[in-house]
């Protein structure tokens, strides 16, 4: 039998015996299996040895003078908890090497036993400390890794106790107290929207699984404090093999960066489309003078120019009107009043304004009613993200075709689709319709005005409802846009 099959292993073992057959016999046959044995005729001498070197396996005599062996299994536990202890016994104490079980050996050997039940016993503890071994690598390379992320690392266990963290995390956390493992939660941070997410993760259903993030501001109201500090919070579970909830894993990052670029983006548009407008709005009035006659007789020719003119200036009023609708939207500005809102009633009312826009171009519009939740939102927001697709639906449809809006609930969400007969998208454009300013442009669709703004702001709108837009289109057969809002 061999006992290790890796031969550049050897494991360190330790023989404590009174009795000098045992050590000697025990030496003989585990070293032939490429073990390093040490021995040790007491419990006093053991303990010393066990302080000054590792062992990986500890062969104990339960019955010794002196310091019994129940001790040394003791403090070979206390100290070494990755060592594996076997205990050696004769027959007439079996029930103590049941206690010595109990207390933590690894197994036992009833005297008197031959080779092959020792090397049994043995191979059996090798396997043990080798395992063992492996998880200690594991955790030391984790360990590693962890610290040196420059994100911020939280892992929870199911009681929102802290079981790992980085130093990056203390960082921005602003913690400056002491070791954070297994202290609560609240003991790191009080942050609400932390533990919000934290929370929303422990209460998973088994086998669900979910990211939630927050955006956070760990120096929110300390005083004279300029330097805000903008963390993205998102939140996993981690489960065992049946799916149960252990924990949770948060990755903070720091978006101070990307916070300061988009605010200066914003207040950039804002400030362009606001000096943009006004002249707009002075050139539209004066086209109006010339066109109404008030400045002399004008010529049908010159009325058809500055028809023209006045139609362009009246697409630059969109535009600035959409790129103003964006950066508000994007500063959150719009989003501050939630309400619990009825989405049939909104969608019913919008529908209802569409009918002669339809009517027009002939199409037919519907809403399947249903009986929906309320949800959480922003009336006007929600208005003109639906405002905005059935717009769009009724915009990219040729003569004769339909428009249909339907609401439904789709787990923790509400689904809104409308969908329409029109000209489609193509797949390879299908996933840039929510950039800003991108139009498809073909052959059916060439003439039709607009600015490639209206998805984007769907988009902004959606999200900053933690909801989500899709897409699903076929060139030529139409297209169905998804807006998923939370009920929650
Ligand atoms: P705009 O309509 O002002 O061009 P949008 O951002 O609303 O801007 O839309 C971007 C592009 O996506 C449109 O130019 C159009 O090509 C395409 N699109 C949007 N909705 C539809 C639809 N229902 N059917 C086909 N194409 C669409």
């Amino acid at each position: 039998m061999v006992l290790i099959e890796d031969y550049t292993y050897q494991p360190k073992i330790l023989v404590i015996d009174d009795e000098e057959r045992i050590r000697r016999g025990c030496s003989r046959i585990l070293t032939k299996e490429n073990c390093l044995v040490d021995v040790a005729e007491n419990g006093e001498i053991g303990l010393k040895m066990i302080g000054e070197k590792f062992y990986d396996i500890v062969l104990i005599d339960l019955m010794m003078p002196g310091i019994g062996g129940m001790e040394v299994l003791a403090k070979v536990r206390e100290q070494h908890p990755d060592s594996v202890g076997i205990v050696i016994t004769g027959f007439a104490t079996l029930e103590h090497s049941i206690e010595a079980m109990k207390k933590g050996a690894f197994d036992f050997i009833p005297k008197p036993f031959t080779p092959d039940q020792l090397r049994v016993v043995v191979s059996k503890a090798v396997r043990m400390t080798r395992t063992l071994q492996d998880i200690a690598t594991e955790k030391t390379r984790l360990k590693t890794i962890v610290n040196y992320l420059a994100g911020g690392v939280l892992v929870t266990d199911k009681r929102k106790n802290i079981v790992l963290y980085n130093p990056a995390l203390v960082r921005m956390l602003g913690y400056e107290g002491d070791s954070l493992d297994d202290q609560p939660l609240s003991a790191l941070t009080t942050n609400e929207r932390l533990a919000g997410i934290i929370d929303g993760i422990l209460e998973l259903n088994p086998g669900e699984f979910k990211v939630l993030s927050a955006e956070i501001m760990p120096r929110e109201g300390e005083k004279g404090q300029s330097d805000q500090l903008y963390l993205r919070a998102q939140a996993v579970p981690f489960q065992n093999r049946s799916g149960e909830i252990l924990g949770s894993v948060a990755i903070l990052d720091d978006i101070t960066h990307l916070k300061k670029l988009d605010e200066m983006k914003s207040a950039f548009v804002s400030m362009v489309s606001h000096e943009i407008r006004s002249p707009l709005s002075t050139i539209l009035t004066q086209i109006h003078v010339l066109t109404d006659g008030l400045a002399g007789k004008v010529s049908p020719k010159q009325a058809d120019i500055l028809g023209k003119i006045s139609r362009k200036v009246q697409g630059l009023v969109e535009l600035s009107n959409e790129l103003l609708n964006l950066s508000r939207i994007e500063a959150g500005l719009i989003l501050q009043d939630k309400e619990q809102v009825q989405l049939m009633d909104i969608l019913e009312n919008l529908v209802g304004f569409m009918q002669t826009k339809a009517e027009k171009k002939n199409i037919s519009l519907n809403i399947k009613k249903a009986n929906l939740p309320l949800i959480n939102a922003d009336v006007k927001s929600m208005e003109t993200v639906f405002d905005n697709l059935i717009t769009n639906a009724i915009t990219y449809t040729p003569e004769g075709g339909k428009v249909t809006v339907t609401g439904a609930v789709k787990g923790n969400f509400l689904e809104i689709k409308v969908s329409d007969t029109g000209y489609g998208i193509a797949s390879d454009e299908l996933p840039r319709v929510f950039e800003r300013f991108y139009r498809v442009q073909t052959d059916k669709t060439r003439h039709i005005i607009g600015t490639g703004l209206g998805l984007p702001i769907v988009k902004s709108i959606v999200e900053a409802h933690n909801g989500t837009v899709r897409v699903e289109s076929e060139e030529g057969a139409g297209s169905t846009f998804y807006v998923r809002l939370p009920m929650r």
